[in-house]
């Protein structure tokens, strides 16, 4: 049986897969199994974000597991905690980790630590979560309760108890009660359509919460890892958040997640734990991405090229407006508003049949969200395609 014979049969339908199988890649460049080149401009949801096959990536991975590779979370792991350092200094922030496999395993952390914290405020108990509307915080039970998504909260109930989902972040102050211990929100939604908030209103909520001692929580699973710019969206918008969390982009392929807060040892021995999460080898990876990012960063190539991308990603709207009706996004998770969404269905399919991978967000977003080390080269030869794919329509 071929590998799709084999999918249908053996794995859960959880996916409506395109029928491509990759085999290789460099850099923005994927490579299928019957030898076809396309352009990435998905880096596998926000994951390769320093390309693929990187080989600094590679040659740290397998230095790493020629030594070892699993310990346990009962002794020191050296790339673990060298890990948080690296994450807490890129942030600025006065913070500590603690390291899961994924981003939903962050934000349970990040419930975690604002219900215990919220144990310790007093009589009232807080435990309340406010979230958005349109959000995307995980699918483990509470994560995906966190969800502001009616259509996800299907089937799986009795939920987790306490999230309650404010339209818009000027509405979150309405729904505050003496049961808060959270508010919980995407700087940028990514799955709900690439959905940059407002830079006031942000700092606006923060000062509120701050006034009203209720922690600001920031799903940076998307947005971190130099997405938008910085380290931190939360750095873009000049917040101090009091819990960040992240997975995709800072792995570079390999899985983990981070919950960080700056409440100190918010969580104790015995409150949560994690069989795989920061072990040698995720730890060592994150090691080596945060430092190829953080040169990246500092080289100004980020910017330059950054720019580059979202000025194609205008001249394609620019080209296209019967098909686009607005160009949204921050950094490099970008994305164009697409006139309905049967219409973008289409862009998607045959923008494969063209050579270059790009990604739905929300219901009508085409969503670009590249490796952060593409090259121009890449950008130049998949906007190509793109513009031949949205001509062949
Ligand atoms: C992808 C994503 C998650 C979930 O991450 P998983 O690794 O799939 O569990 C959570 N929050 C945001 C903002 C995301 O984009």
């Amino acid at each position: 049986m071929n590998t799709k014979e084999l999918d249908t049969k053996y794995v859960l339908p959880t996916y409506a897969r395109v029928d491509v199988e990759f085999v290789s890649g460099t850099n923005a460049t994927i490579t299928d199994s019957n030898g076809r080149k396309y352009i990435d401009f998905t880096s596998g949801i926000g994951v390769v974000s320093v390309g693929h096959a990187n080989a600094r990536v590679n040659a740290a991975i397998t230095t790493q597991i020629s030594k070892i590779t699993h310990t346990s979370n009962l002794y020191n792991i050296a790339p673990q905690a060298k890990a948080a350092q690296k994450i807490v200094e890129a942030s600025g922030y006065d913070m500590q980790c603690f390291f899961g496999n994924s981003g939903a395993e962050a934000n349970e952390g990040a419930i975690k630590i604002a219900r215990k914290w919220g144990e310790s405020q007093g009589e009232i108990k807080k435990y309340k979560i406010i979230t958005l509307q349109n959000s995307f915080h995980g699918r483990t039970i509470t994560t995906v309760k966190a969800t502001g998504q009616e259509a996800m909260h299907n089937y799986f109930g009795p939920f987790p108890d306490g999230f309650v989902y404010a339209d818009n972040i000027a509405q979150v102050a309405s729904l505050l009660d003496d049961h808060t211990c959270g508010v919980m929100i995407e700087l940028v939604q990514g799955e709900g359509g690439v959905q940059p908030q407002n830079k006031e209103e942000v700092q606006a909520l923060e000062k509120l919460l701050k006034k009203k001692g209720i922690l600001f929580i920031v799903d940076e699973v998307q947005t971190g890892g130099y997405r938008t710019g910085a380290f931190l969206a939360s750095q873009v918008y000049e917040i101090t958040p009091d819990i960040v969390t992240l997975a995709k982009g800072i792995g570079g392929g390999v899985p983990i997640g981070v919950v960080m807060t700056s409440i100190k040892n918010a969580l104790v021995a015995g409150d949560h734990g994690s069989t795989f999460g920061g072990n040698y080898l995720s730890t060592v990876a994150t090691c080596e991405v945060l430092d190829i990012l953080k040169e990246y960063k500092q080289s100004g190539d980020l910017e330059i090229n950054t720019l580059y991308f979202n000025k194609a990603v205008k001249k394609l709207y620019d080209t296209n407006k019967d098909i686009f009706t607005s160009q949204v996004g921050l950094g490099l998770m970008c994305g164009l508003r697409v006139k309905d969404a049967q219409t973008l269905t289409r862009i998607i399919s045959h923008a494969k049949e063209n050579g270059v991978m790009v990604l739905k967000a929300g219901r009508n977003t085409l969503r670009f969200l590249p490796p952060l080390t593409i090259t121009q080269e890449e950008i130049d030869e998949g906007f190509k395609s793109l513009q031949s794919a949205i001509s062949s329509l």
